[in-house]
């Protein structure tokens, strides 16, 4: 973190302040979890649904804490504090002071799928061009956005934040706290429909995120799922655009090679390259084009993007690779689903050698019209002439009943039990394994492997 004087945090929070003896004292860290206080922080009590960070004060001050910002006053001397109105405004306030001392230039991404995965990706490609500050996990809402600048030292160059949106004004919020010099919009899909009302919505909301860009920045959109209302909304911002195989898009792949990992040759502005990437499945190549467009907007080069797009490792539970033995291998992508990244995964698994099992759990907060997306998940099994699935849940029912090779469990040992004898049964054998995190289908990957 850059070190902040007690006396600055008190200009920057406005707020009322009590049994502070010396403000000169510098907080060099921000917590806003009492279990994870270090000395000379500042404590921040949040109000969630499931806590109230206000009960957990005295400890922070007695585990080291040397402030804390309350919103309500709390009667007792040894708790130098900050009475505010509302503490997550706070948090938004001093990340905003804090990046304005930060010489570091910052990229900001959403979109309903590959968020973290082109997040990681440019964090590999900028970490080439100088030291870089990336978003952990999956800090993308408004605290977490607010924590990730809290990191930010004078030494980094770049940053890179993710930004994720549960209702619309979220993006709105987060991308001004940001205030990123590119941004971009990986895709749209018919994720978290129920904060957003429809497809429309979910644009809006993810259009929130140019609302942070400077009179020069730089807007960066996918040809192959954006919005025609980004373009009106942009008319005096400069746009670049980014495709899988359009080549009338700035950035491009062209001779999409893929085995356990992917080569392709990327088009850019800057010229053309070949890559090698660690990774499966064409919304990878599309992430990767993607990250290379943040990282160019920002000065990297394509020697830079080569090197920083090899380095990259599978992470588990997207698209991670395990293997039962030299025929038969486990995708593991339990971490998540929804429409888009669903039907990138049925593509990846059609392209997989042996018997292709796809092994689904539901996929959720779909609204009303869940049961259709279902259907069509099942549909695209069917086209993409997928050998078996195999369904758990309730929703996906409807996913292995229109595939046409489907078969349905009530529960995950079942399933468990038919799997391991479609193993016997095929030497040769690709099963991907995928569903929300509420399906948590990673349960049955574990049951597989122990009981194989
Ligand atoms: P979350 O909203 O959970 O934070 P995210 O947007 O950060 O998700 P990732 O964690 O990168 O996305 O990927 C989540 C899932 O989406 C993965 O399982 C992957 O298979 C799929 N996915 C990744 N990129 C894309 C893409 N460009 N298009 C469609 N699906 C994708
Ligand atoms: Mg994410």
């Amino acid at each position: 973190m850059i070190p902040l004087k007690i006396k600055k945090i008190k200009e920057v929070v406005n707020g009322q302040s009590y049994y502070i003896q010396d403000e000169n004292k510098v907080i060099d860290s921000i917590c806003t979890d009492s279990r994870k206080i270090t000395p000379q922080s500042l404590f921040i009590a949040l109000t969630g649904d499931n806590f109230d960070g206000h009960q957990f004060v005295s400890q922070a001050i007695k585990d080291g804490a040397i402030l804390a910002i309350v919103n309500h006053k709390i009667d007792d001397a040894s708790i130098p504090q900050i009475v505010v109105d509302d503490t997550r405004q706070s948090l938004g306030q001093i990340a905003t002071f804090i990046r304005e001392q930060s010489q570091a230039k910052i990229v900001a991404l959403t979109g309903s799928s590959g968020k973290t995965s082109v997040k990681e990706m440019t964090a590999a490609i900028l970490q080439h061009c100088g030291q870089t500050l990336y978003t952990q996990g999956n800090f993308n809402n408004d605290i977490g956005v607010p924590l990730t600048l809290f990191r930010l030292t004078e030494q980094d160059q770049f940053a890179v934040v993710e930004l994720g949106a549960n209702h619309i004004g979220e993006i709105a919020y987060t991308t001004n706290i940001v205030k990123p010099q590119s941004a971009l919009i990986n895709n749209i899909a018919e994720a978290h429909i129920e904060g957003f009302g429809s497809l429309n919505g979910v644009a809006t909301a993810k259009g929130e995120i140019f609302a942070g860009l400077p009179q020069n920045g730089i807007a960066i959109i996918n040809l192959d799922s954006c919005s025609d209302r980004w373009f009106t909304q942009l008319t005096n911002k400069k746009v670049w655009t980014f495709s899988l195989a359009n080549s009338s898009a700035d950035f491009y792949a062209s001779n999409i090679q893929h085995t356990e990992s992917t080569t392709f040759t990327l088009h850019t502005p800057k010229g053309e390259c070949s890559i090698l990437l660690p990774l499966v499945g064409l919304h990878n190549v599309s992430n990767a084009i993607a990250a290379s467009a943040l990282a160019i907007s920002v000065g990297a080069n394509l020697d830079q993007i080569r090197n920083g797009l090899t380095t990259l490792k599978p992470v588990k539970g997207r698209l991670y690779p395990i293997r039962l033995n030299q025929t038969q291998l486990i995708w593991d992508d339990s971490y998540n689903a929804n429409v888009g990244s669903m039907s990138a995964a049925v593509k990846v698994l059609a392209k997989q050698p042996g018997y292709r099992v796809l092994v689904v759990g539901d996929m959720g907060e779909l609204g009303n019209e869940a049961e259709k997306y279902h259907r069509q998940i099942g549909e695209l099994a069917y086209q993409e002439k997928l050998d078996c699935v195999v369904s758990v849940g309730k929703l996906s029912q409807y996913i292995s009943q229109y595939s046409g090779v489907g078969y349905h469990f009530n529960n995950k040992q079942d399933a468990v039990n038919f799997l391991l004898m479609l193993l016997n049964q095929h030497p040769s054998l690709t099963m991907l394994v995928k569903g929300s995190r509420s399906a948590k289908m990673e349960e049955l990957i574990e049951k597989i492997q122990i009981e194989q």
